[in-house]
């Protein structure tokens, strides 16, 4: 039999430190317990995931379709299909009213892919990126993977960025700050005073802004979304700018999501991604591309109007909710509760000590499926996706609300 010499370990090997940190998004682990109820409880209402659930668009499907059969099985160009990228520059062109190129966009695999080359390509080990909080769980994660640090600034409480208290956050390490709007997880959209002052700031400062506008097409009522560039054409060369069609084309799962920044971030991102994914995905790529060609007024419009309707509903159901405040839902597809009146209060024998009991009340009292705002680094909120079909929405809302408004002391 085989021995082990002496001089290397003697237990198992083991996990990297890095592994050993890392935990899976607040927003996984939530569905993963919806789903652990939901094999025993059909009924059970997941409002975790943040995708559109509308069955997938007959135009997409046959664009999907014809790309394949087109025989489309190869990788692409790193970056992506040069004839998409245009696309996409001319897209920032009309948004930003200032020229770009294909060479100036890249492709990858979501929003999400691309926003962590960023940290590997913006951040040396221990640089600072500012983040206003509550956030979008993955930005801090993915500065952490890349060794960065992340500065948490609260946002003001109407939703807005709080300017001084980012700027007295801002140190000599500081190499950017992320700014997402309309905002996951509050549903506030950035003002043009907001997007101004942060311009300002990052010239000032001399730091990079990281600019999510996944969800831009999503704005309710007055609210409007401008893109920082649109406003502060000056900022164009420190900005990055991050979308998406998980949410625009209603495709989450077909990965694809993009990147608009100087060439030089551009040429950072291929090396990047030539080592880790090698390309997007081929036939998702074609079937944007025709998609885009052909028009998708229709699709967004059809998406745009099931949010709103579920919009509505849902805040009507929840203006019933005692003792929660709601935050305005100016933009995106989220709910964000303010629920610090229900903690140290009592239901079904338990106590609610912490969002986290009350998103595990919700699940098996009410089976409905939320996220705690502890995944956004907020202790007194949870957040509800109301982009999923609408008679489950009516349904889950309404158990939530007569669970909080009878069943609790
Ligand atoms: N940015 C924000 C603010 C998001 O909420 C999400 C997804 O929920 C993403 C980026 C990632 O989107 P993608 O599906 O393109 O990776």
């Amino acid at each position: 039999m085989l021995q082990r010499s002496p001089q290397y370990p003697a237990e198992a090997p083991s996990l990297s430190r890095r592994a050993e940190s890392i935990r899976p998004s607040g927003t996984s682990l939530a569905q993963i317990a919806a789903m652990t109820v939901g094999l025993n409880r059909r009924d059970i209402a997941d409002f975790t995931i943040g995708e559109i659930g509308l069955p997938l668009d007959g135009t997409m499907a046959r664009a999907a379709m014809e790309a394949v059969r087109a025989g489309h099985a190869r990788y692409t160009d790193t970056l992506g299909l040069p004839e998409l990228r245009q696309m996409i520059a001319d897209m920032f062109a009309a948004q930003t009213g200032s020229h770009w190129s294909y060479e100036e966009v890249a492709l990858g695999g979501g929003a999400k892919s691309g926003l962590y080359f960023l940290s590997l390509i913006l951040l040396d080990p221990g640089d600072e990126v500012i983040i206003p909080r509550p956030h979008w769980q993955t930005f801090p994660r993915q500065v952490e993977m890349a060794g960065g640090r992340p500065v948490l600034v609260a946002h003001r409480s109407d939703g807005q960025l709080d300017m001084e208290a980012i700027a007295a956050a801002i140190s000599p390490r500081t190499r950017a700050v992320i700014i997402n709007t309309p905002n996951n997880p509050t549903g506030a959209v950035y003002s043009r005073d907001t997007l101004k002052a942060v311009a300002d700031l990052a010239v000032e400062r001399n730091i990079w802004i990281i600019f999510d506008q996944c969800y831009q097409l999503y704005t309710y009522g007055d609210s409007r979304h401008h893109n920082i560039v649109a406003i502060a054409p000056e900022i164009r060369d420190r900005t990055i700018i991050v979308d998406s069609f998980s949410k625009a084309l209603g495709v989450a799962g077909w990965r694809l999501g993009y990147v608009g920044a100087p060439p030089e971030i551009i040429a950072k991102i291929r090396a990047y991604q030539s080592h880790i994914t090698s390309c997007p995905n081929v036939f998702a790529q074609h079937a944007v591309l025709r998609a885009l060609t052909d028009g998708v007024d229709e699709l967004q419009a059809r998406c745009r109007t099931h949010l709103e309707h579920n919009r509505e509903l849902g805040l009507d159901i929840l203006a019933q909710a005692q003792g929660v405040r709601l935050a305005p839902a100016q933009g995106g597809f989220y709910f964000y509760l303010d629920v610090r009146s229900l903690l140290g209060r009592a239901c079904c024998g338990r106590r609610i000590g912490t969002v986290d009991d009350l998103a595990e009340l919700l699940v098996s009292e009410a089976q409905a499926a939320t996220v705690p705002g502890t995944a956004f680094s907020d202790p007194e909120a949870i957040r509800i996706c109301y982009a999923g079909g609408t008679s489950c929405l009516n349904d889950g809302l309404k158990r939530i609300v007569g669970l909080i408004n009878s069943r609790m002391s």
